[in-house]
């Protein structure tokens, strides 16, 4: 008998017979990695024509192309082998590796796996449906189904109960290769005529593969784990339209959406997310708590700040004004809109023409609305000879720009037409590099702290240095700011992932994301040198030897933009700012008319010590009152009636927190006092 040669992960070679599978493997190593093994990796010694070959014995054809498009996402093979059953005979030396559900590829074949136990359930239910692909996705899983009646919420519960009661019989999914005319004439017998079109399009010949889990059997590249029972995690999430194939004009089918992990507290945690996510929108809430709008009138992607935004935006903007200026930068205003000549020079209007919004003609003259600040930064900056004495020159604007974005793309405030860049560009010579990415970084940080974000994830991106001529600057120029990067967040002792070959034709760059509240990341702070730039507008300083030298140009972002990161922060707080950002820091709540004029004391008492506050003086029960306040997200509520007003009190309520009690007004003014002044972002 032939003998083959496997090598294991940890580099012991197993000898065994031809045609020995992973599941065999396995058990020979351990009953408990042969019980938690759901699919196994290989990769042929002997190159890719080995695998080739291979393919075409059925064996371990995951690389023949007789795929049907669901398998793409968990057997694309790469350099590393491809991703195989089980059960597959392994008829070649091989790297193998028996993947388990610490593995995360192993979670795409159980999800996959997953749509078939939903198609095999819906066939139960419906046996008349017409079935087109059902692939893994991010989160789960689908499957496209054509009948003639809509799913309704009931149908996916009988279905998923159906899902359940299939996967506690832990049927095997079997693999099976049939001749290319029988598989056709089985689905034409079935009259399922999307999965002809597929095996007549995709299946080459002569052997086709096939999965079945029980009655149900799928033309289907797999791999798939090696029985129902593993699936226990999952939950069927909507139904939704969509084409045959994607393409508008096709026969519509219905797609339904399940979700699936390993583990109930996966899944729970995941649909927990899923709600906090439809509770955070930043949409949803900016129509409720009144801060901005957008306008069909006026057009889609610009941004209307209503009062109660625009309040908290004043106070966003002065904190960073403040910040700007102790740390050393200055603040600029550039226009709106300049000669297009101009992004000529800067390369933009080559480079960047899709993102801009088309030109305006005056007088002749062709003007450009302007989708960066960077030219007007150095135009400042080239309006006089700088001298090293004056560097770094540090050009600060809340430069409002113009891009051009396609309308289905966007998105509440994170993706718009019009909107305010916190944005700086640095002039400095090469000595000067590190202390001012330090600073740079440094600024970022007291962002993230300001604004209550404690995690976060740092990349720095770097050329291809296989391809310079790709690139602008030298590899000098390359080296030393890398490096520069680099050396800065090791000293900081910031952790960070390098991304080769991720960089930006025109330099360098290191991107910080914040993780919100409910963990998600937010690409926000970008560093970012330039290369290009400074050469196009012959930028210049004369340096300590009184030559001319060019300096280096870095643009920086902290918050990106004003509407997105002011987004960002409502689906952070969900709608409850801290009491120094809140646009009503206290609310004045009377139990009734006859108590107006004590209420009216209270506000006097709170608008001189600087608070931004309101009377609620209409009326209604004070339990509405509250409500109303609850609503609103308003920090504190201030109850008074005819005890407070004797006493000199207010009986504070606080929106998390609840119920404080009664508390003199002048203490409860001096602790709010203390609470702004900290900045508490406790909400
Ligand atoms: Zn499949
Ligand atoms: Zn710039």
């Amino acid at each position: 008998m032939d003998t083959i040669h496997i090598t294991m992960p940890d580099g012991a070679i197993r000898d065994v017979p031809l045609g020995t599978t992973a599941a065999e493997i396995a058990q020979q190593i351990s009953p408990r990695l042969a019980k938690e093994a759901l699919v196994a990796r290989v990769a042929p010694i002997h190159g890719p024509a080995a695998a080739a070959a291979s393919a075409s014995t059925g064996a371990m054809a995951e690389k023949s192309p007789d795929a049907a498009p669901e398998a793409r996402m968990t057997s694309a093979a790469n350099g590393e082998g491809f991703l195989v059953d089980l059960r597959a005979p392994i008829d070649q030396d091989v790297r193998l590796s028996i993947l388990t559900p610490k593995d995360p590829e192993a979670i795409q074949v159980l999800r996959h796996s997953a749509a078939h136990l939903l198609a095999a359930a819906v066939l139960e239910l419906f046996p008349n449906v017409k079935l087109g692909i059902g692939p893994p996705i991010d989160t789960g899983f689908f499957y496209d189904f054509v009948r003639a009646e809509p799913f309704t919420p009931e149908d996916l519960e009988r279905i998923e109960k159906k899902m359940r009661e299939l996967a506690a019989q832990d049927i095997p999914n079997e693999r099976k290769m049939m001749p290319k005319p029988e598989a056709l004439e089985l689905y034409r017998k079935w009259d399922q005529g999307f999965k002809c079109e597929l095996v007549e399009e995709r299946a080459i010949e002569p052997m086709v593969s096939f999965y079945t889990t029980g009655k149900f059997i799928d033309f289907c590249r797999g791999p798939h784990i090696p029985s129902t029972g593993r699936i226990r995690a999952f939950k069927l999430m909507s139904v939704a339209g969509a084409y045959w194939k994607g393409q508008e004009g096709n026969p519509q089918m219905q797609r339904i959406y399940g979700a699936c992990f390993y583990t109930q507290q996966e899944l729970d945690e995941y649909l927990h997310r899923l709600e906090e996510t439809k509770r955070r929108d930043h949409r949803r809430l900016g129509q409720e708590l009144d801060l901005f709008s957008v306008q069909e009138e006026a057009g889609p992607g610009l941004i209307f700040w209503h009062p109660k935004g625009g309040l908290v935006r004043k106070i966003m903007e002065d904190w960073l004004r403040d910040e700007l200026l102790r740390r050393g930068y200055d603040l600029v205003y550039t226009p709106h809109i300049m000669r297009l000549e101009l992004w000529k020079t800067s390369g933009h209007a080559n480079f960047y023409r899709e993102n801009m919004f088309g030109p305006i003609e005056v007088e002749k003259d062709d003007y450009q609305l302007k989708p960066m600040n960077c030219p007007g930064h150095i135009l400042i900056y080239k309006s006089r000879l700088r001298s090293y004495r004056e560097l770094p020159v540090r050009l600060a604007e809340l430069g409002t720009v113009y891009r051009y974005e396609r309308s289905g793309v966007l998105h509440g405030l994170l993706r718009v037409r019009g909107f305010t860049q916190d944005d700086a560009h640095i002039f400095c010579m090469p000595e000067q590099i590190e202390s001012e990415i330090e600073a740079c970084i440094d600024f970022a940080f007291a962002v993230m702290k300001t604004f209550g974000f404690s995690e976060y994830v740092v990349e720095l991106s770097d050329w291809d240095a296989n391809h310079p001529e790709n690139y602008a600057g030298s590899a000098e120029d390359w080296a030393r700011s890398t490096g520069a990067l680099q050396t800065t967040l090791t000293r900081l002792n910031i952790p960070f992932k390098r991304m080769e070959g991720e960089a930006a034709f025109y330099g360098p760059k290191i991107d910080v994301k914040l993780i919100d509240a409910i963990g998600r990341p937010w690409q926000l702070t970008t560093v970012q040198f330039d290369f290009n730039l400074p050469g196009r507008f012959g930028l210049e300083y004369v340096g300590e030897d009184g030559n001319r030298h060019q300096p280096l140009m870095v643009h920086r972002a902290l918050w990106g933009s004003v509407e997105r990161f002011f987004g960002i922060l409502i689906e952070h707080y969900a709608g409850a700012f801290p009491v120094w950002l809140a646009p009503v820091q206290a609310e004045v709540l009377p139990l009734s008319e006859k108590f107006a004029e004590y209420a009216k004391k209270v506000i006097v008492a709170l608008k001189d010590a600087g608070f931004r506050t309101h009377l609620d003086d209409r009326n209604e029960k004070l339990q509405a009152k509250i409500r109303d306040a609850q609503m609103q997200k308003i920090p504190y509520m201030l109850i008074v009636g005819g005890k407070e007003a004797e006493a000199g009190t207010v009986s504070v309520r606080h929106q998390s927190k609840g119920d404080l009690g009664p508390r003199p007004l002048a203490e409860f003014v001096s602790s709010l006092k203390q609470e702004v002044e900290s900045k508490s972002v406790q909400q």
